[in-house]
């Protein structure tokens, strides 16, 4: 059994609206699900995406109205490595970022930002063979587009012991970098030294991380790391997909996701975001949970016609 790289990432914004502008508007992604917090469902859980919503593009978003900013520490994934195709690419982001007022750091393969609450990224080209996972954006040319995670940096309480387990347990290989490849798709973490400073968790912080596989593998892997000492939560039916989670020992949060059914269960490609999704446990709650939420204007509707059928 292989882990398929990361199925998605989730963080934490104090700002929905302007965590949507960001996302869609000038990063490029898709807005694929609105939903709710399952575990709070007052708040927004917001999921971006390629055009498809697939499992190694999905950047997910708890919502903390008005939450404070988060510090990075010992125990947390701190940054997002996304693909994009070429060394043309990150000079058209440095160029497109920098016009949106965003503070980049181009290095000879990667490019370095944040997002306006602090969450760290980096774009990277990197040769490998994951099928590209693009979504569709007036300004952005299609070369030049996101293409799926290549990874998270992290910083680990016991980096020795967390790459133990990534290595021993869910099967990654590498020395300082470690990739965790299955037949689709890859990705990477890193667990560099920490920094000094307690982590605080808030806007702009990484919440968990998710690794991937398949629907038929998923349970195969709760017993797995089950037997390997691992203690974790049993299969959370997540709607979209299910989950185990667990502290892996340097303190990252781990979550193992499957594939399916994806946002697609729901709605049509073509209409993904533009509604909030509920599972159906919550859906009676539907009048009373969206009069709480912070509206949200659907980020394609002022797209011009056709340009995003989807
Ligand atoms: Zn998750």
């Amino acid at each position: 059994m292989r882990l398929e790289g990361l199925n998605h990432i989730t963080a934490i914004t104090g700002d929905a609206p302007r965590n949507v502008d960001f996302y869609t508007g000038v990063l490029g992604l898709r807005l694929v699900t609105k939903t709710v917090n399952q575990d709070d469902p007052t708040v927004y859980h917001l999921f971006y995406a390629d055009e498809q919503g697939s499992a190694g593009a999905d950047l997910t978003f708890f919502e903390y109205p008005g939450a404070a900013r988060g510090q990075v520490g010992v125990g947390c994934a701190y940054r997002v490595l996304s693909r994009v195709g070429s060394p043309d690419s990150l000079a058209f982001w440095a160029d497109r970022l920098a016009e949106h007022g965003v503070a980049v750091e181009q290095g000879s393969n990667e490019v370095r930002f944040a997002d306006p609450e602090g969450l760290e990224h980096e774009l990277i080209v990197e040769d490998v063979p994951d099928e590209p996972l693009r979504a569709e954006h007036p300004d952005i040319p299609p070369e030049h587009a996101l293409l799926g995670f290549a990874g998270v940096r992290a910083y680990s309480m016991r980096p020795q012991a967390s790459r133990a387990l990534a290595v021993d347990v869910l099967g990654a290989l590498g020395e300082e970098t470690l990739e965790l490849r299955g037949e689709r798709r890859g990705a990477t973490i890193t667990f560099d030294p920490a920094p000094p400073g307690r982590l605080v968790q808030g806007a702009g912080s990484i919440h968990h991380i998710a690794w991937g596989t398949t629907v038929a593998e998923h349970p195969l892997w709760h017993e797995h790391v089950n037997a390997a000492g691992v203690r974790s939560t049993p299969i959370i039916d997540r709607h979209f997909f299910h989950s185990i989670y667990f502290r892996e020992p340097g303190g990252v949060l781990y979550e193992i996701a499957d594939d399916g059914p994806g946002f697609a269960h729901d709605v049509p490609i073509a209409e993904l975001g533009r509604q909030v999704v509920l599972p159906p446990w919550l859906e009676p709650r539907r009048a009373e949970i969206e009069a709480r939420l912070t509206p949200l204007p659907d980020p394609r509707a002022g797209w011009p016609a056709g340009g995003s059928g989807g």
